[in-house]
């Protein structure tokens, strides 16, 4: 394993600001993140395009995500009853820690050596393939992204493309420091040299793994299946290969039925990669039968909370219909700009400036402040999820809780504004002063907070006179 290059303490440390900074200057993300706007934005609307129902699936998966959560109760104890029939089993994890206590209780009763695992974003929330390692198994990711992030000892700066930050160069140097066994000089500068040699080194961790550990794009409650959507065909390998398969997910991802998981995954690929539907759509139902072919023996469910059974009924519940497409991250002005290592957060991004600060706490207070509030990524989520209003909603808790001194301003401004006659007054007085600042040129001077603004912006010539003193004036002389 490579030396770390970012690592998730490291990031938080520097704040949102002095991490967006970073990203800014940082020529080789810059030229990585180019990319997004030609391929996952092209490609959606283009898929899109060719499906004129996709507004009618939206609603209808809005409805659908909607009536499960207000039965959550209901579905979670039909999908409980389903899997164990199907000689499944599930566990609910309240926290991280006690999620992956779970699952390392379970390696363990296996006597796993090597864990196989697929791509998770549940299982980057809670740190799972570091805490296995600390643990002592071999835990290989086998999604490549995951796989090459995994390498740089990285969190995620995608939710469906991990190492998107990366460039060609990059993944070659990583690759050649990687895979010291193979030739130094060997060819490897394009996408299918580098699946090809992954594969070569992954096909022996599939063989070889004890346990397969994936996530689930939805879990079905009439019949206690899970479904997996891979472009690699990774994830079933690692779940139908080894002797145990733990599937690590959360509740929000229940579906009443078969039909209604296939309307959500019309969806889902076409907002994510634009495709129709991904290239392997996998459910899994239970552990081997008799007359399988294959699959594991131990077949596992667990579904973390962390903090989602407080969104429900409270003002965030919108959020818990996201699908994690990624559709919000590609056409985010500001996700395009920093990439999704600068919100320090496994989930960047609008989504992730929702649910982070509900999932990590202060850490991530600042996030709902990485928008410009365009709207872009309501107009472009499948679920209809109202992200800036979520966001503002943060921001409102963030503005309280600074407390009286850091809101004085707009308790001034406020006061002001509930009293006209005062407010004339005060116009009057202060504009003329205003407009002489800002003509300054050392105005960063005279306001050292306006330093950080000023650096990419010209503040506007301000007039010495309101716009209500000027529209009397001019009303006076017309008449
Ligand atoms: S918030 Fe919407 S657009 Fe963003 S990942 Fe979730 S479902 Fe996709």
């Amino acid at each position: 394993m490579s030396q770390p290059h970012v690592s998730e303490k490291e990031q938080l440390n520097k704040g949102l600001k002095g991490r967006a900074h970073e990203a800014l200057t940082d020529a080789n993300l810059q030229k990585a993140l180019s990319v997004i706007g030609k391929g996952f934005v092209n490609k959606r609307a283009m898929a899109l395009e060719g499906c004129p129902q996709f507004k009618a699936l939206s609603d209808r998966a809005v409805a659908i995500k909607r009536h499960t959560l207000t039965h959550l109760e209901h579905y979670l104890e039909q999908f409980e009853q389903a899997l164990n029939a199907q000689g499944g089993q599930l566990h609910f994890a309240s926290t991280p820690g006690q999620a992956r206590d779970i699952i390392t209780q379970i390696c363990k009763e296996q006597n796993a050596k090597s864990i196989a695992k697929g791509k998770t974003m549940v299982g980057e929330e809670i740190n799972l393939t570091h805490h296995l390692e600390d643990e002592g198994f071999e835990c290989v990711e086998t999604d490549l992204g995951e796989y090459l992030i995994q390498l740089r000892n990285e969190i995620p700066s995608h939710i469906i493309a991990p190492a998107v930050h990366l460039t060609r160069e990059e993944i070659r140097d990583d690759f050649k420091t990687a895979h010291k066994s193979l030739p130094r000089d060997r060819e490897l500068e394009t996408p299918q040299d580098f699946v090809k040699e992954a594969r070569g080194i992954l096909r022996e961790k599939f063989i070889n793994a004890d346990v397969g550990i994936t996530g689930a794009n939805l879990l079905i409650a009439e019949t206690g299946s899970t479904t997996l959507v891979t472009n690699e065909g990774n994830g079933d390998l690692c779940s139908s290969l080894p002797n145990t398969h733990i599937v690590i997910s959360s509740f929000e991802k229940l579906v009443p039925t078969f039909e209604d998981a296939s309307t959500i995954l019309r969806l889902l690929a076409r907002s994510a990669t634009g495709q129709a539907i991904s290239t392997y759509t996998s459910f899994i139902t239970g552990a081997k039968r008799p007359d399988d072919l294959t699959g594991p023996n131990n077949f596992h469910v667990v579904l973390l909370d962390n903090g989602r059974s407080q969104m429900l009924g409270s003002d965030f519940e919108d959020m818990l219909r996201c699908i994690r497409c990624g559709a919000c991250l590609n056409h985010c002005p500001v996700y395009q700009n920093i990439g999704g290592h600068a919100y320090g957060s496994v989930y960047p991004g609008p989504m992730g400036a929702v649910l982070s600060p509900q999932f990590m706490g202060e850490k991530s207070q600042d996030l709902p402040f990485a928008s410009s509030f365009c709207g872009r990524c309501n107009e472009v989520c499948p679920m209809q999820i109202p992200l800036t209003k979520l966001m503002r909603q943060w921001r409102q808790k963030a503005t309280n809780k600074a407390g009286l001194v850091a809101n004085l301003p707009m308790h001034l401004w406020a006061s002001l504004a509930k009293r006209p006659r005062l407010y004339n007054w005060a116009m009057a007085i202060g504009l003329p002063m205003v407009s002489w600042v800002t003509k300054q040129k050392t105005i960063t001077n005279i306001i050292p907070a306006l330093a950080a603004w000023q650096k990419h912006r010209s503040l506007p010539n301000i007039e010495k006179k309101s716009f209500q003193v000027q529209y009397q004036t001019d009303k006076k002389n017309k008449e």
